[in-house]
């Protein structure tokens, strides 16, 4: 089921182990990641780069994505991870993410704070935890690396205070010696420094360019309070090995033969991951502690007096537009009664992602605008109650 992230990861921090946060490209990581999850009762975070967008419509795949994690029986968050901007945010809120990253790492620290500053106001008032970075995790090499240019910058421990107290992150990527993509060699990781920023901040700490770590670097990560490790690079090798061992093994070009076992073959890598990093048999205890996620519908009915259709039909065109825009809205349904003589005649149905949305919603300008202005001076009469 699906659980807001940030009680899963704060579950982490406190009790010293790290959650996987798996991007996927396809629904055979989709499967290959619930189903080691399941196999190893874990909390697990489906992660989803805008830097791979080039590769899935974000669109098609999160219902499937959803899906997984409402019929898993282990706790699941979904992420947006490496959002490009706020609008990005915004539309990863409304397709299901519960978790969001916007990485302006980039941008000089002042800059770095008001963009994130951007999106926390925005994704909190929709109930949605934010991951910040700070620092800069550069590319290597390998598909992951080629979107993560420029050179390393190391997170410092006073730059990360400032940006945590300015900010009110819920939880931070640093930047400590990973890389993303293919590592060459093992690399240097300033362990001392991600202990010196642990002590300051006392946040989840979150780590990218977890591929190709040593087990002892992993236990070191988790022990100075990273909560959250991105993983991709390896699953994304393990699968195209997995596509060339088909490829010799049978002269059938086939493309389901291709990819046959694959699922499996990632799962087999993200299970290894999930008992490495200590989150094996700790779902019972998130679902028991964490708030479950779950969306919420507002409902109004009501009716119309002395109005032609023509008119109602442009006030619902209306709503539709002013309405799904609005941060944390996640649909709008508008109707008239199948039934003649219904006692109310038509329907507002708007899907919220989470309680916190509710009085973000009502106060938002395009809300007070359209509500005053065209719905309720014609709809007196009317019913307006929300559903969890
Ligand atoms: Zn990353």
């Amino acid at each position: 089921m699906l659980v807001n992230m940030r009680d899963m990861l704060n579950h982490a921090y406190e009790n010293g182990y790290a959650v996987g946060a798996f991007d996927l490209v396809s629904l055979d990581f989709l499967q290959g990641i619930m189903d080691a999850a399941e196999r190893c009762r874990a909390p697990v975070i489906l992660s989803l780069a805008e830097s791979h967008f080039d590769y899935f419509d974000f669109e098609l795949l999160m219902p499937a994505v959803e899906a997984a994690a409402k019929r898993a029986s282990v706790p699941v968050a979904i992420h947006l991870d490496h959002g490009a901007s706020l609008e990005s945010a915004i539309q990863g809120i409304r397709l299901g993410c519960n978790g969001v990253m916007v990485d302006t790492s980039q941008m000089p620290l002042s800059e770095n704070i008001a963009a994130t500053c951007a999106v926390i106001d925005m994704a909190h008032s929709c109930g949605v935890p934010v991951e910040g970075e700070l620092g800069y995790v550069a590319g290597v090499e390998g598909e992951d690396a080629e979107r993560h240019s420029g050179a390393l910058v190391y997170t410092t421990p006073a730059e990360a205070k400032t940006y945590v107290e300015r900010t009110n992150v819920d939880m931070l990527a640093v930047s400590i010696g990973t890389v993303h993509g293919r590592l060459k060699g093992e690399p240097e990781l300033d362990f001392q420094r991600l202990e010196q920023i642990n002590n300051e901040l006392k946040i989840p700490l979150v780590i990218h360019g977890g591929t190709g770590l040593s087990d002892n670097q992993f236990q070191r990560l988790i022990a100075n309070g990273v909560a959250k490790i991105n993983y991709y690079t390896a699953l994304s090798d393990a699968a195209g090995q997995g596509i060339i061992d088909n490829t010799k093994a049978t002269l059938d070009s086939s493309y389901t033969n291709l990819v046959k076992g694959i699922a499996a073959t990632i799962s087999h890598e993200v299970e290894r991951c999930i008992r490495l990093w200590g989150s094996a048999n700790r779902a019972e205890e998130i679902l028991a502690s964490c708030e479950s996620w779950s969306p919420v519908e507002h409902l109004i009915i009501y009716n119309v007096e002395q109005k032609s259709s023509a008119s109602i039909e442009s006030l619902m065109e209306e709503g539709l537009r002013v309405l799904s825009n609005i941060p944390g809205v996640r649909e709008v349904f508008t109707g008239e009664a199948v039934q003649e003589g219904a006692k109310y005649r038509y329907c507002w149905l708007i899907r919220f992602a989470h309680p916190a949305t509710i009085d973000s919603y009502r106060n938002h300008p395009a809300h007070v605008a359209f509500a005053d202005h065209h719905f309720r001076p014609i709809a007196g009469d009317r019913i307006s109650i929300d559903y969890i």
